[in-house]
């Protein structure tokens, strides 16, 4: 299997917070063949469980985020407009134009377009400002209220960027939802792997809920597989395009990512302190595997790793990535042959993993 097919797949299925159950019986499905065991909890969390050949052996959860950002309808207008509202971190500056997915009471879902204001009628001031998402507005091609409420949409429905996948030159992709659908893609390839060639460790690869909306999702599966390690798999911000050139230090298409610092300050407070034992071990599989290893430090990100270190008596934990570019647009950039390489990177990690790994970090 390869990381490009199932992003591919898994990229064109919406899966808003809250609205991840498509998704989550796809990723079960395609995980089920690898593992001993496979459940979906009651949020929607998939876990699949692939049992090591020593019981006593550390527990290792490796997880990525089913769920992506997206909109909830906040108003219906008399006149078949939609006012919607954020749900997650949607950059406001790529929203006019956008063309979107509204899903119904129904489960249906129906195409709209967030209208900008008409060019020749915008005046030079308004040219170069961004418009809060509470001043847009959708526009299904409803003509009344009524129409739009006989499809099933009303206040409270999701909407998510139309779902897209494209292939670019050099092995690119632009997609929607690569963040996190090419971590979904990376525990595929990891359970196809541990599946050949088992490990010590037993090992759950886990989908996880709300990430985009409450980073707290996972927190609930971890209550449930008790991990000893616990290791994320996200998307991480490259600094090789112009506008961030040189403000990140990892590339695309360069291989996978370790995380090392990240913290968000702005009325959150948390974000993630690797435990170095595992960065080591991080080091030492990518050596073993001939995969390189990129080095990612940065303010203002936060993961749900962030939450569930604090789980149970605090799991030994990192944060694995794979480099993204224009995170939380329509467009995401990423190279899929990067998610191909941290499967193998975190699979060999799993593998190195015995009775004898120190989970204490002093
Ligand atoms: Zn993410």
């Amino acid at each position: 299997m390869e990381a490009r097919n199932l992003l591919k797949a898994y990229c064109m299925i919406p899966a808003i917070s809250g609205y991840e159950g498509e998704l989550a019986y796809s990723f079960l499905e395609d995980i089920k063949p690898f593992c001993d065991e496979t459940t979906i909890d009651r949020a929607g969390n998939v876990i699949g469980k692939i049992e090591g050949n020593d019981l006593s052996a550390p527990t290792i959860m490796i997880f990525a985020h089913l769920d992506s950002l997206g909109f909830i309808v906040r108003r219906v207008e008399k006149d078949g407009f939609l006012q919607i509202d954020r749900l997650g971190g949607i950059p406001e500056k790529v929203l006019p134009g956008c063309r979107l997915k509204i899903r119904s009471e129904y489960g249906s879902w129906h195409s709209g377009v967030i209208g900008p204001k008409a060019h020749h009628a915008t005046p030079a001031e308004e040219k170069y400002k961004v418009d809060l998402v509470t001043s847009l507005y959708v526009d299904i091609g409803a003509s009344s209220d009524e129409e739009v409420r006989t499809l099933g949409i009303e206040v409270g429905c999701p909407a998510v960027y139309e779902p897209m996948y494209t292939e670019l030159t050099g092995g690119k992709v632009s997609a929607t939802f690569v963040d996190d659908r090419g971590g979904v893609a990376a525990l595929v390839l990891i359970a196809e792997n541990l599946s050949k060639s088992r490990p010590e460790a037993t090992v759950y690869v886990v989908g996880t809920v709300w990430e985009e909306f409450n980073l707290r999702g996972a927190m609930m599966a971890a209550r449930t597989v008790k991990p000893d390690i616990a290791l994320s798999i996200d998307v991480m911000l490259t600094g090789d395009t112009p506008d961030l050139r040189n403000k990140f230090q990892i590339n695309i298409g360069d291989g996978p990512a370790v995380g090392l610092y990240s913290f968000h300050g702005r009325g959150t407070l948390n974000g993630t302190l690797p435990h170095e034992g595992l960065f080591k071990l991080a080091k030492t599989a990518a050596a073993n595997a001939g995969v390189p290893l990129q080095r990612f430090a940065g303010l203002g990100i936060l993961t749900d790793m962030a939450y569930l270190q604090l789980e149970g008596e605090g799991a030994a934990c990192l944060e694995l990535g794979f480099p993204a570019r224009y995170t939380h647009s329509p467009v995401e950039v990423c190279d899929p042959s990067d998610i191909d390489k941290l499967a193998i990177l975190a699979s060999e990690m799993a593998r190195l993993v015995d009775i004898d790994f120190e989970l204490d970090r002093y």
